[in-house]
């Protein structure tokens, strides 16, 4: 046994863990919280010690395959895999261009190294389609975030640990994460007197049991409760009026409707007490400092983009912005998000929705329609890497029917996936604890900081790393060479002490003499400079550090642009060596390092706009504001709303494949208050069918007093044929429907599906 220190792949918090390695079997041992870590210092939720069931379980792909007529799989070299995809992607570039192609995925909670070249294959293929499962969450704060600050990569995080109130909107940290150490800094927040812990949730979720007030709203009706918290702090004067006149446009024209908003209406509409709503909105004005949390619940629900909008507004008109204790930016090591403002026109819209990208992204939810467009511009060819679309799209039926329709898909995975399924080429990627790896997730502030995980474990069968499989797949496409002679052997010869900047140099020169190598930058690196790199760390046996080489750019890009906050960090060099010492740092130090140390002043020259100002009126969202006065009640056809996608104790996403992995609720019970069992004749275990406007499900049912009557949950994270046989648990997507989505980001609204549940024969009350 050995102990090696790595992160949990399981959510966007990626905490620091050890794991004892057994080297004698391949396998990982006990798994605790990493002090070391520089971000979670220890912290770990009950999930991250089941993760072995990702690491060994027997979906995992060893070889690639191709698919044969009859549907089954037949085992290929990877030479002849690469050579016939290249030459079919090849084919179908030449025959119908760059839009007939669309890359989806690129990583997930934990493994976005690989992005930096399974990117470079769209650039190949002369597309700039990516569809993104973030494109079915975040796109509409993305959006929002565009026109507030003018650029869609000024991402915000919010202060919770120093804050004297906090609102969370649309989110369960207990169970969801997303905030420091969440369940560590609830308790805090929830123990102190002098700080307040506000929950606006339709369900009394374990966040809202630590709450000084829980709002137990209505679903679908935060856009409502929202405005009237802002109408209530305009209508007495309790906005920040110094803060909006120094570092704000627009107000003025937004002052005139937030002051005359029905609050009362609106209240009622969400079905709480005005008294309370009062008290909040007063409370959270006058507090020192305040942050607003807010996660799926409000993204992916009625009036998702709005609900972005709206939540940003709180904290800006009250000046809780750009100070400790409240939301703030936070800076961007690894670049996992582009700005494609859409009113520029620069980004090609897709054939049959029209459809814009936003931050670079394109909506899964017009993906089958795009691959079903009856013109010759249809998307006929896709790679898929890391993510499980047939499984976490709205309509798996539409998905698959879609992606039978494509002349080529091409799936790069660990294990074999329901989309690797309908796929015409898989390719096994090593895992994530086989090879070197990272996460672009990291969204501290005012301290920074990020970790290159090294590899603890050999490959499995022919597996490889990202990087290798794009650098051959370019190879074959005969986008690049083979082999760099000259510049292998300046990245050989060139002594440590420059810190590999003779061998940037020299792609660089390289580049300007052949423009059409900058795109794959990435994999010239990797053939060339990646076999010198070394690390006193890299253990025998595993994976050597060469796909690590991109992140030498990035920290030389990112120390030309903070050199102070670089070295607040506590990184040493001069303007041409801090970036290689940042570096060199990130490659030595597996638990983890600090990256920049920044003040919290600093937050106002990430602002993008020219004037340096926060540009309050989009007019897209004055005119859905004013469109809430006249939106009649939602359709009662369907007596229920379903939560699909509730995140619980033992789901996580979609990587875990071994339904035995789960402690409790195997079956991914379907949660429903006692009342509505008992009008319904349901009992607790009992079976019902759950039916949607998209298909219906059998379930099985949990009573839970957590719950508002009316609305009944699913877990997400559920529904793999695992060893290729049934389901476990709810297959989700087939009760969702893609045209419940936002109008603008085509968000779904996951949060919010109409349903009914009646018991199947014999199993009710
Ligand atoms: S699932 Fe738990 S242990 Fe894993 S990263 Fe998230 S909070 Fe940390």
């Amino acid at each position: 046994m050995t102990t090696q220190q790595t992160a949990c792949i399981l959510c966007s918090r990626n905490c620091g863990l050890t794991v004892e390695v057994d080297e004698a079997t391949g396998r990982l041992g006990r798994i605790e919280g990493d002090e070391l870590h520089p971000v979670s210092k220890g912290y770990l939720c009950q999930k991250a010690a089941r993760l072995a069931h990702y690491q060994e379980h027997d979906d995992r792909l060893e070889h690639p395959l191709r698919r044969k007529p009859d549907g089954s799989f037949a085992r290929v070299s990877w030479d002849e895999a690469l050579r016939e995809i290249a030459a079919r992607l090849v084919a179908i570039r030449e025959r119908h261009g760059g839009r007939a192609f669309a890359f989806y995925g690129g990583g997930g909670q934990g493994n976005h190294l690989g992005g930096a070249y399974s990117r470079q294959l769209g650039k190949a293929m002369k597309s700039r389609f990516v569809y993104s499962a973030l494109a079915q969450e975040k796109t509409g704060d993305f959006w929002v975030n565009g026109r507030l600050f003018g650029d869609q990569r000024c991402h915000l995080t919010e202060d919770v640990e120093h804050a004297e109130f906090v609102l969370f909107i649309g989110t369960n940290p207990f169970q969801a994460h997303g905030i420091p150490n969440a369940r560590d800094t609830l308790r805090e927040l929830s123990k102190s007197t002098t700080r307040t812990m506000v929950v606006v949730d339709p369900r009394k979720t374990e966040t809202a049991r630590l709450a000084d007030v829980h709002l137990q709203v209505r679903p679908g009706t935060d856009a409502f409760l929202m405005a009237a918290m802002l109408g209530l702090i305009v209508r007495e004067g309790l906005h920040d009026r110094a803060f909006l006149a120094a570092r704000c446009t627009g107000f003025e024209a937004l002052e005139q409707e937030l002051g005359t908003l029905p609050v009362e209406d609106y209240v009622r509409r969400a079905d709480v007490a005005l008294a309370d709503v009062e008290r909040v909105a007063r409370a959270f004005a006058r507090a020192r400092t305040a942050c607003v949390r807010i996660d799926l619940g409000l993204q992916q629900s009625l009036h998702s983009t709005l609900n972005s909008y709206l939540e940003k507004l709180l904290f800006l008109v009250t000046g809780h912005f750009g100070r400790a204790g409240c939301n703030n930016f936070h800076t961007s090591f690894m670049p996992i998000l582009g700005n494609t403002d859409e009113r520029l026109g620069k980004h090609p819209r897709t054939a049959h929705h029209q459809m814009f990208p936003i931050a670079g992204l394109y909506p899964p939810n017009i993906l089958p329609d795009e691959i079903e467009h009856p013109g010759e511009d249809r998307l006929r060819a896709m790679v898929v890497d890391s993510a499980n679309p047939a499984l976490t799209g709205a309509d798996t039926a539409g998905y698959a029917r879609a992606f039978a329709r494509l002349e080529l898909l091409v799936v790069v995975d660990v294990a074999m996936s329901e989309t690797a399924r309908l796929a015409h080429y898989v390719l096994p990627a090593a895992s994530q604890f086989e090879k070197w790896e990272a996460t672009g997730f990291n969204l501290e502030f005012p301290d920074q900081a990020f970790q290159l995980r090294h590899p603890l474990l050999p490959r499995r069968g022919e597996s490889l790393p990202e990087a290798e499989i794009y650098t051959r797949l370019l190879e074959e496409m005969g986008e690049l060479p083979r082999r760099f002679p000259v510049l292998e052997l300046i990245a050989r010869r060139e002594p440590a002490a420059t810190g590999h900047l003779g061998a940037i140099a020299a792609l660089g020169a390289a580049i300007a003499t052949r423009p059409r190598w900058a795109p794959y930058a990435a994999s010239i690196l990797y053939r060339t400079l990646g076999p010198a790199l070394s690390t006193a760390r890299a253990r025998p046996g595993l994976e050597p550090p060469a796909a690590a080489v991109p992140l030498l750019a990035l920290a030389l890009a990112y120390a030309a642009r903070y050199p102070r906050e670089v070295r607040r960090a506590g990184h040493q060099g001069n303007r041409l060596t801090l970036g290689s010492a940042l570096f060199r740092k990130i490659l030595d130090t597996p638990q983890g390092t600090l990256i920049s140390r920044h003040d919290f002043a600093d937050a106002w020259s990430f602002i993008a706009h020219d004037d340096g100002r926060i540009h309050l009126d989009i007019p897209e969202m004055r005119g859905a504001l004013e469109a809430l006065r006249r939106e009649p009640p939602p359709d009662a056809t369907r007596p229920l709303v379903l939560l699909a996608g509730e995140r619980r104790s033992y789901n996580a996403n979609q990587i875990f494949r071994d339904p035995t992995w789960r402690r409790v609720d195997r079956d991914g019970a379907l949660r429903m208050h006692p009342d509505d069992a008992r009008a319904l004749g349901l009992v607790d275990g009992g079976r019902a069918l759950c039916s949607t406007d998209g298909g219906e499900l059998t379930v099985t049912i949990e009573l839970d007093d957590a719950l508002r009557p009316g609305m009944v949950t699913l877990p997400h994270g559920y529904g793999q044929r695992y060893r290729g046989g049934a389901p476990h648990g709810p297959e989700l997507n087939r009760l969702t429907v893609r045209a419940h989505c936002d109008p603008l980001a085509r968000t779904p609204f996951h949060k919010h599906v109409p349903a009914t549940v009646r018991a199947l024969d014999g199993a009710g009350g």
